[in-house]
């Protein structure tokens, strides 16, 4: 376990600092948000949830725009400074806008916060200069293919044409840098790993693969059936010449320039090559969970202390339970360990 250094202030009776940036057992200052918007999607990727039989959060669960903010608030004060709006597909709530208004009006100890968004894109051309008046900085948007029927078959759902509307409206606004997701997918999209890159390249964007994780509602990842970092870099090798970019600093994507630059491709190979040692995030999910990993197993409720059965809500409850919950975090996901266990959410309840 690290040392907690003088300057982060006293250690709180559950070990955690009690005043200073949100610093975990091991060392790991946590500066990023993820805040997960709804559960609800336009899709269903395969990979994320099931077609159908999801069960929902409760309706009631769902934090309100007032809530988010309160919380954002407090974690602006103790030094996040890069809030994340996610989901579930968070264009699917409908006072998104007021949403990133609140958050991007935050400052911190560092000076004005960043808010960014990652979305399917399905709704983004109309809503995008909303958006951005009210303070969106950037967005990263998923696509995991460019063949419309294998669109249909991933995501059970026929909207490829929304989603690159969705890219186009943001390639023509100032949103840079502009980022694609794309999960590699064994047997779906293995093919067209180049291509997503081209297109990307082709749209003043940059491409970031991201490896298989086990987070799917039905609970069928299978390691060997995954697209990994090597196998990705060895199919992007032959189309291009791949540099090392220069620095990654806590961020999940390993960058490789293309044939020396300026345009890159990025790789998040949160199981082959995990990051862990690195991670600043946290993660608050729709219906008011702190999760301190994407793989954690526990989560911290927020519920009771902004809804509280009597009293005035405490912006000090709040910052105790993000500390509590930042303390608690293990130095890795384990994800290879025999004893890993799947979380239960699925990455659409999580916010990814
Ligand atoms: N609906 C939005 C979207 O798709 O961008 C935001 C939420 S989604 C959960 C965020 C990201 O998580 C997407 O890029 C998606 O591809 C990725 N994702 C979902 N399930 C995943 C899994 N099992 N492994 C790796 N990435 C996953
Ligand atoms: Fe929806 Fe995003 Fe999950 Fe796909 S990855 S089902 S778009 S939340």
């Amino acid at each position: 376990m690290t040392a907690i250094p003088l300057t982060l202030g006293r250690p709180a009776p559950g070990g955690y600092s009690a005043a200073g940036p949100l610093v975990d057992a091991h060392g790991r200052t946590h500066r990023d948000l993820r805040i997960s918007l709804t559960d609800r999607c336009s899709l269903r990727c395969a990979y994320c949830m099931p077609e159908q039989g999801n069960t929902w959060l409760a309706r009631p669960s769902i934090l309100t725009t007032t809530e988010i903010a309160r919380v954002a608030a407090v974690a602006a004060s103790v030094g996040i400074g890069a809030f994340r709006l996610t989901g579930g597909e968070p264009l699917l709530r409908r006072d998104l806008a007021e949403v990133v208004a609140a958050l991007s009006g935050l400052r911190g100890p560092d000076g004005p916060v960043e808010v960014a968004m990652t979305t399917n894109g399905i709704g983004l051309a109309d809503r995008l200069d909303e958006l951005i008046d009210a303070g969106l900085r950037r967005v990263n948007i998923s696509i995991d293919t460019l063949n419309p029927d294998r669109f249909a078959a991933l995501t059970r759902r026929d909207r490829l044409d929304e989603v690159l509307a969705g890219i186009a409206a943001a390639a023509r606004s100032g949103l840079r840098p502009l980022k694609l997701n794309a999960v590699a997918i064994r047997g779906v999209n293995d093919d067209e790993l180049c291509d997503l890159v081209a297109f990307a390249v082709a749209h003043g964007a940059q491409l970031r693969f991201i490896e298989q994780m086990p987070l799917d509602a039905g609970h069928t990842w299978d390691r060997g059936a995954m697209v990994t970092r090597a196998e990705i870099l060895d199919a992007l090798s032959s189309r291009w010449g791949l540099t090392p970019a220069p620095g990654r600093g806590g961020a999940p994507a390993e960058r490789w320039l293309l044939d020396g630059g300026p345009a890159a491709v990025g790789v998040i190979a949160s199981v082959t090559a995990p990051f862990c040692g690195d991670c600043d995030r946290l993660r608050l999910t729709a219906d008011g969970q702190l999760r301190n990993c994407l793989f954690a197993t526990g989560e911290f409720n927020l519920l009771p202390v902004l809804r509280p059965i009597s009293g005035e809500v405490s912006e000090a409850a709040i910052e105790e339970t993000l500390r509590r919950c930042v303390w608690a975090k293990l130095p890795g996901h384990a994800i290879d360990d025999p004893s890993f266990l799947q979380p239960e959410r699925g990455m659409n309840a999580i916010g990814g």
